[in-house]
């Protein structure tokens, strides 16, 4: 513990999806701007932050699990603070200090920016503090951030979601759907170019619907088009479309804009159309279908990934085959693949016809085998291709062993690759940029062990190299602000759209 009282030290511990790490470095740049700096590995921090996840179920078990190993350490150092943040902390509330009373600060998904204010109110009145608000306070992306990564970034181009899938936690947690102006968007993702980032994620539930709010139906494939001669950013990627929102200008968008990448990743949840109606999701397995060919007609290159749930209540074993049928034509790169838990609070985990764990499993069982013959044969098919990778900072344990780093290529496949030849400039980092080729395949992961066709140090390997990473300071052009409540919240769960 730091005991220099202008110094104090934070940690925070993200549970769940990319919406919650983004959150993250939101917290990190605030409390870094409030004199916080990040602990040590192994030093005992001043203030412990959760970011937490409702989304699987015994996510509360688990919370309140490693809530009880803190209190020790609470114990011990009473000026330690304890803050819970995040959707099980929208979810449950005052609940919280009451099965962990010696939690300080309690805040929602919509306030973020009220954590710094909130630990000093808690440490000056010695009270815990709870702030939970019903809607959005300040857009997320307003704030400071400190990014996990110098070469990669995520930009919110909105937060929360207008549907109701039956499954799915987000919109009651989350709010309806907000979205940024495209102006402030380009602003951060500007910025981050000028830190010497190539690769932005624009992020969203729901990043179809983008622009329903200032009623432009074109806006996000406008927004890519926009991300095209931004000089320096060299990958454009975005998640997660909703394949009923789904329009051809996207499509159009990617195709012809050199900086998106040909990547794109498609919840599909089920091949079958009576399932798709129980989750309450629009669209039906013809048209997911369809989707593809036409990403598929313009870029033939295009590595497709998928969210699919198996054992959803009422499932038949008709239901799963239908699954299983829309697997095999749809020919993903690679699925994630989720067994259905009851998610409380959402309708499906009311629903009759909950299926026993040995069912979901044995369907989730097949499902897999299937899947990963595709994606391995699918990979099969890059074997002798060129690829271009960024590197990144050690995505496979192997690594070490084998001598060899890892790299995403365009169409956001792992590579393992051997940094060796004499194209290499003095030593390859994270954050660099390769050319070589595939020489194995491997259904998760492709390797490249001949040398390398090029190599390209970048600013971000540089800052890498030298330890930094990107800090962007909130990004707001004085357009209208979120503060207006949200209308009647929807009651559904989940996501990955
Ligand atoms: S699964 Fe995605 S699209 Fe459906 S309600 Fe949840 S966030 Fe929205």
């Amino acid at each position: 513990m730091n005991t220099a009282e202008s110094v104090k030290t934070y940690q925070i511990r993200t549970f769940g999806c990319q919406m919650n790490v983004h959150d993250s470095e939101r917290l990190a740049g605030q409390l870094e701007e409030a004199g916080y700096v990040p602990a040590g590995e192994s030093a005992t921090p001043d203030l412990v932050v959760f970011n937490t996840c409702a989304v699987r179920e015994n996510a509360d078990n688990k919370l309140y699990g490693t809530l009880g190993h803190l209190r020790p350490m609470k114990e011990a150092n009473p000026a330690m603070q304890i803050a819970v943040g995040g959707c099980l902390a929208q979810k449950d509330r005052g609940r919280i200090v009451q099965r962990a009373p010696w939690v300080d600060v309690v805040f929602g998904t919509h306030n973020l920016g009220s954590l710094p204010v909130l630990l000093e109110r808690a440490r000056h009145n010695s009270e815990v503090e709870v702030e939970i608000l019903e809607s959005l306070e300040t857009f997320p992306s307003t704030l400071p951030a400190r990014r996990d990564s110098a070469y990669s970034g995520w930009v919110s181009i909105s937060v929360g979601c207008n549907n109701t899938c039956t499954f799915c936690i987000v919109p009651s947690l989350r709010g309806k759907e907000r979205d940024r102006r495209p102006g402030e968007i380009l602003a951060e993702v500007q910025a981050l170019v000028a830190e010497g980032v190539l690769e932005v994620t624009l992020l969203g539930q729901n990043v179809n619907s983008y622009g329903q709010e200032f009623r432009d139906r074109a806006a996000f494939s406008k927004l890519l088009r926009a991300c095209g001669p931004i000089d320096g950013l060299e990958r454009v990627r975005f998640t997660s479309p909703h394949p009923a929102a789904f329009t051809d200008d996207v499509i159009d968008a990617m195709a012809e804009t050199p900086n998106v990448c040909h990547q794109l990743h498609m919840p599909l949840q089920s091949g079958s159309d009576r399932i798709l109606s129980e989750m309450r999701r629009s669209y039906r397995s013809a048209r997911y279908l369809s989707i593809l060919d036409k990403v598929r007609a313009a870029m033939p290159d295009a590595a497709i990934t998928t969210d699919i749930i198996v054992g959803f209540p009422g499932e038949t074993e008709e239901d799963f085959e239908a699954t299983l049928e829309v697997v095999r034509q749809a020919r993903f790169a690679s699925a994630f693949t989720f067994q259905y838990s009851k998610r409380p609070g959402t309708p499906a985990a009311e629903m009759p016809g909950q299926l026993p764990k040995q069912v979901v499993q044995e369907r989730y069982d097949r499902l897999v085998e299937l899947q990963n013959e595709i994606s391995w044969q699918e990979n099969k098919k890059l074997l002798g291709r060129t690829v271009e990778l960024l590197v990144a900072t050690g995505e496979g344990r192997k690594d070490a062993e084998t001598h060899r780093m890892s790299g995403r290529a365009r169409d956001g496949r792992l590579v393992h690759f051997t940094p060796g030849g004499p194209a290499v400039d003095r030593e390859v980092r994270p954050g660099d940029i390769v050319r070589t080729v595939v020489t194995y395949a491997a259904p998760h992961h492709l390797v490249a062990d001949g040398d390398l066709l090029s190599h390209r140090r970048t600013r971000a390997g540089d800052n890498v190299e030298a330890g930094l990473r990107p800090k962007t300071d909130g990004v707001s052009l004085g357009l209208p602000s979120f503060g207006a409540p949200a209308a009647a919240l929807s009651t559904t769960s989940g996501c990955g759209a």
